[in-house]
C-alpha cells in the first residue's frame, strides 16, 4: 500500500467556484489564473473544470504550452510578459497575449520580426509598486505601442494592492480612471478579492477579471469573511491517515525538542504527513485538524514525514482513521485551508502551492 497521504482535486468544486465568480462579476470575461501550476493543483488536473473560463492567465511559457497541449485554442495571457526577445517568437507561435509592464519590453517588441501582430496588456503601476508604468509614463508607453506594426491590440491593466483589506481600491481606481479615461481598449483590473468584494464598484469598468485563489476555494480575505461565507468550495483536500497511536502519561513530551508536555493522560495519533509533504512546519500546537471528520488539534512539532494530533476526545479513532489536513473530509466536513494557514502564520495560497511532488494527487468528485 502506498503511503496514505493524498491530495484530492474536486473538479465539481472548481466548476462551482468559477460559476460563483461569474455570478459576482456579471458580464466581465474571466481569466482563470493558473500560474504556479494552478496554485499547486496541477494545470492538467484543473483544465476540464476551467474550460468554461474565457482564457488562462499564467507566467511561464512551459505552462502556456501545457495549456495549448490540452487543446485550448482560446486566449492565454502571460502575466509578467516576456523576459527576453526569444519569448516573443513563442508568443507568435503559440498565439499568446502578454503583459507589457516596462519600456524594455516595448524595445523588444519594436525589434521583433513577426507576421503575427501581438495582443498586449499594458500595465499601469497605480500604487502596488511592483510591475507597470507609473501613471505619468503610461500614456507615452501606450502611444509607443500604438505606433508599432508588431502590436495589434492594446488592453489596459492594473493590479490592486488592497482589494482584500480596509484600504480598498478607490485610490488606485481614481488614478487608473483619470489616466485612461479616453483611451480605447479593454480593461482588466480585478483579482479574486476585487471580483468578490468590489464587484459593484467595478461593474462595467472591467472587461476581464483575473481570479486565482477564489477558483481554488481559498478566501482572498480570510476572516472577513471565510471561504464558506463566499460560497467557495475547496478545490484541494489534503488527506492522510493515522499510522500509529501512543498513550502518554502526564508529564511526558511529544516530538522533537519536546515542545509539548502532556498535562494529563493523553491519547496521541501519528499522522503520515510532514513538512516534506508541504504541510507548514511552523504550524503550532492547536492548529486544527480533522480526524474522521471531527475537529481536533495538532500537538508538538511538525516533523519531516509525520505530525501528531490529539485523540483524547476521539476514543473511537485510531490506526487507519482518516485525517483531513485541509479541505473536505470523507463525511463532507470542511476545514478551510485558510484556517490552517492562519494558525501557521501564512495564507492559504502558500499552502496550496507548497504541496510536495511526493504527494499522490487524484482527481475525484467528493460526495
Ligand atoms: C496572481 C495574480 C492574480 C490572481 O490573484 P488572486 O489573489 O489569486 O485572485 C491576478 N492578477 C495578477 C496580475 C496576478 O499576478
Amino acid at each position: 500500500m502506498p503511503r496514505p497521504i493524498e491530495a484530492i482535486i474536486d473538479p465539481q468544486h472548481l466548476r462551482h467556484n468559477l460559476a460563483r465568480i461569474r455570478q459576482s462579476v456579471g458580464q466581465a470575461k474571466v481569466w482563470a489564473v493558473v500560474k504556479a501550476d494552478a496554485y499547486g493543483h496541477g494545470i492538467e488536473r484543473v483544465f476540464e473544470a476551467f474550460r468554461a473560463a474565457d482564457g488562462f492567465a499564467l507566467l511561464d511559457l512551459t505552462e502556456a504550452q501545457r495549456v495549448r497541449a490540452l487543446g485550448w485554442r482560446g486566449p492565454i495571457l502571460l502575466l509578467e510578459g516576456c523576459f527576453e526577445p526569444r519569448d516573443l517568437e513563442a508568443c507568435s507561435r503559440w498565439g499568446l497575449w502578454h503583459v507589457v509592464h516596462c519600456s524594455e519590453q516595448i524595445d523588444m517588441l519594436a525589434a521583433h520580426k513577426t507576421q503575427q501582430p501581438q495582443r498586449v496588456f499594458l500595465k499601469m503601476n497605480s500604487g502596488m509598486n511592483r510591475l507597470g508604468f507609473k501613471p505619468d509614463r503610461y500614456r507615452s508607453a501606450w502611444a509607443r505601442l500604438q505606433a508599432l506594426s508588431q502590436v495589434e491590440d492594446i488592453a489596459l491593466m492594473t493590479h490592486f494592492s488592497d482589494a482584500d483589506g480596509p484600504k480598498g481600491i478607490d485610490a488606485q481606481m481614481a488614478i487608473f480612471d483619470q489616466v485612461t479615461a479616453d483611451l480605447p481598449g479593454e480593461r482588466s483590473l480585478s483579482n479574486s478579492a476585487a471580483s468578490l468584494r468590489h464587484a459593484r464598484a467595478l461593474e462595467s469598468r472591467t472587461d476581464w477579471v483575473r481570479p486565482g485563489i477564489a477558483l481554488y476555494g481559498g478566501a482572498p480575505d480570510f476572516q472577513s469573511p471565510d471561504a464558506g461565507a463566499w460560497d467557495l468550495r475547496p478545490g484541494m483536500s489534503l488527506r492522510s491517515k493515522i499510522i500509529a497511536v501512543q498513550d502518554l502519561e502526564a508529564g511526558q513530551t511529544v516530538g522533537y525538542g519536546s515542545t509539548f508536555t502532556a498535562e494529563s493522560a493523553l491519547r496521541l495519533g501519528v499522522v503520515a504527513c510532514g513538512y516534506a509533504d508541504g504541510y507548514p512546519r511552523h504550524a503550532p500546537t492547536g492548529t486544527p485538524v480533522l480526524v474522521a471528520g471531527r475537529r481536533t488539534r495538532l500537538i508538538g512539532r511538525v516533523s519531516m514525514d509525520m505530525l501528531t494530533v490529539d485523540l483524547s476526545a476521539l476514543p473511537d479513532c485510531g490506526m487507519g482513521s482518516e485525517v483531513t489536513l485541509w479541505g473536505q473530509s470523507d463525511g463532507g466536513q470542511l476545514l478551510p485551508v485558510d484556517e490552517v494557514a492562519s494558525a501557521a502564520g501564512t495564507i492559504g495560497y502558500e499552502l496550496m502551492c507548497a504541496v510536495a511532488p511526493r504527494v499522490r494527487f487524484e482527481v475525484r468528485e467528493l460526495a
